[in-house]
């Protein structure tokens, strides 16, 4: 897949508010948030879409939600967050490398928008 800002932010060569980091994923604050808490927790493996991940990779999704819990229990807001994925330019995918939306600290509507 063509390389995003988000391999750079993997290998520190551009700067993040990083919030947790362990061997298969990387969570740091979204530079343009939607709600006070405001975090991508991102796949250090990159895979672009949701749609572009196999059977392989099961265990690393389970991770990536289950970092969304930690890093929303971390942040104070356990009890109520969301978590989003764009899948495709079309719903508004922006960086084409897999990211969990982590969004909590205000009320939000359903559905989305
Ligand atoms: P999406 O539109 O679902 O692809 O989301 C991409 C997100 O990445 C947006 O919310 C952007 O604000 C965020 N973003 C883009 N570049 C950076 C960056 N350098 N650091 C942190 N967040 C970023």
């Amino acid at each position: 897949m063509t390389e995003t800002i988000f391999a750079k932010i993997i290998r520190r060569e551009i700067p993040a508010d990083i919030v947790y980091e362990d061997d298969r994923c990387l969570a740091f604050r979204d530079v343009n948030p939607q709600a006070p808490v405001h975090i991508l927790v991102i796949p250090k493996q990159p895979i672009a879409r949701l749609m572009d991940a196999v059977d392989d990779d099961e265990s690393l999704l389970g991770h990536l939600l289950l970092t969304a819990n930690k890093v929303a229990a971390d942040e104070g807001i356990g009890d109520a967050f969301r978590v989003a994925i764009n899948n495709g330019a079309g719903v508004g995918q922006s960086v084409f490398h897999l990211h969990l939306h982590v969004l909590g600290g205000r009320s939000f509507t359903w559905p989305p928008g």
